[in-house]
């Protein structure tokens, strides 16, 4: 019998980590560098100052520092929503009759709902440092640009959000509670850009993707004096932010003489995935111990179990540069059934490299399974996860489910990365029995591939 453990453990603010970790340091392989576009060498510190503020873009193509200092300033901002709780899932392995034990970090205490508050807040902070005067982002479900609002807010920084148009539409609360915060929020593609204008010209009635918004809101910074870029995932520097998430984990575990036999994370772009798994695969990478490590990502949109590792644009615009990564192609946009997020065409390259080289698995999951999981959640641990985090519930739940099967009484921690109270459109699809779960054909993702430039020969 494991020992009888609090259902919510939270760290004091002195053992809160004072120190992000960056996992490229103890990769024996680095992720490929991003590649200049136009010539196609590999970008160098200063080819990104135009898009990102100076440490931002240090921190992007620093792959030797292992441990880099939050700013004060920083750690005061964390204190006001971290540290978050690790929570252990009672009523959820009573449910399932599992000898599994399941602890979840829960990064949905704060108002955007999500863990994406810990780089927004991180990258504003540089941004103000720099004297910049305002920021632009993309938004899909609307968390980041909610979480880059609080941020800008925080730091007195203009902030322009490019939201995907479907979700503008879905949820335009959402939209709501960025302008409380003080941000312009503009529905994706739009005439306010010239790579908006050519796309409406092309599909007048398209509904956005993620790729499209990122494409506009590089254009609007590049053009516009004193602004700067911000991404709220995918990049190097936004893992290395979300390292927050699994050290304060691992603190917490090592507080109950605990470690993962399995860690799972849902992955969109794969910053809370790496944030959290950042700890344990360093154990992984030095010998230490031996997780295993799970990506989860939807059947429809599946960079990492069927897409292609390449070098191909982070956007649909054709605007950024190229990042080596598993794929779907720049133009794939997933089907407008798909509402579970985790929508972007690629993957980061950080989790890409780690992947390739067989240090996780990847699972994709149909997105009914994925409410059902949410649902029971829901009703279990009284939190009303995001899409986007019932990901992770799902493979969490089937893997307590075969450890009932063996009676194997592992120790599963997963990433639950947000609540879902702007997603009561999708909740009530797959409570009244419409939803559907759409799987790409391979016809279909050959049309995503065949756009990816050819620059791996
Ligand atoms: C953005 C988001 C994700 C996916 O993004 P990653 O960069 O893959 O972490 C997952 N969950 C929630 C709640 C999100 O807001």
């Amino acid at each position: 019998m494991s020992k009888k453990v609090p259902h919510r453990l939270y760290l004091s603010e002195e053992q809160m980590p004072k120190q992000w970790y960056n996992l490229r340091a103890d990769m024996p392989n680095k992720p490929e560098p991003m590649l200049n576009p136009a010539t196609l060498e590999p970008l160098k510190e200063e080819d990104l100052y135009p898009i990102f503020c100076e440490e931002l873009a240090r921190q992007e193509m620093d792959n030797t520092t292992r441990y880099i200092d939050i700013p004060e300033e920083i750690q005061d901002f964390y204190k006001m929503y971290r540290p978050s709780p690790l929570i252990r899932a009672y009523n959820l392995e009573k449910t399932l009759n599992t000898p599994a034990k399941i602890y979840y970090k829960f990064e949905g205490n704060n108002t955007s709902g999500s863990h994406k508050l810990n780089s927004a807040i991180a990258q504003a902070y540089y941004a103000k440092k720099q004297g910049l005067k305002g920021l632009t982002t993309e938004t899909g479900a609307g968390q980041w640009g909610t979480a880059l609002s609080e941020a800008c807010a925080y730091y007195n920084l203009d902030l322009t959000v490019y939201m995907v148009k479907v979700s503008y539409e879905q949820k335009p609360f959402r939209k709501t509670v960025m302008e409380t915060f003080g941000a312009q929020v503009i529905p994706s593609p739009s005439n306010t850009t010239k790579v908006g204008s050519e796309i409406l010209e092309k599909d007048p009635n398209t509904g956005g993707s993620l790729g499209c918004a990122i494409s506009e809101a590089v254009e609007k910074a590049v053009t516009t004096p004193g602004y700067r870029y911000v991404l709220g995932s995918v990049l190097n520097q936004v893992l290395l932010h979300q390292s927050i998430i699994g050290l304060e984990s691992k603190i917490a575990l090592e507080m109950l003489d605990e470690y993962p036999d399995i860690v799972i994370g849902c992955a969109g772009g794969g910053s809370n995935l790496g944030g959290l798994i950042a700890p344990f695969m360093q154990d992984k990478l030095t010998g230490k111990a031996s997780p295993r490590i799970v990506a989860v990502e939807p059947v429809s949109c599946p960079s990492l179990t069927r897409g292609r590792y390449v070098y191909d644009f982070c956007d649909t615009g054709k605007v950024t540069p190229l990042a080596k990564m598993y794929t779907l192609g720049s133009n794939f946009i997933p089907s407008p059934d798909h509402a579970g997020g985790l929508r972007y065409h690629g993957m980061a390259p950080i989790i890409s490299k780690l992947y390739h080289d067989g240090y996780l698995e990847a699972v994709a999951v149909e997105q009914t399974k994925v409410f059902e999981a949410a649902v029971m959640f829901a009703k279990q641990e009284t939190i009303l996860p995001a899409p986007e985090s019932a990901h992770a519930i799902r493979v969490a739940i089937d893997e307590a489910i075969k450890c009932r099967e063996t009676g194997e009484a592992k120790t599963i921690l997963f990433g639950l990365t947000g609540t879902g109270y702007f997603d009561m459109t999708a909740y009530n699809s797959y409570l009244s029995n419409t939803m559907k779960t759409y799987i790409p054909s391979d016809e279909d993702l050959e049309r995503g591939f065949s756009q990816i430039p050819k620059v791996d020969l």
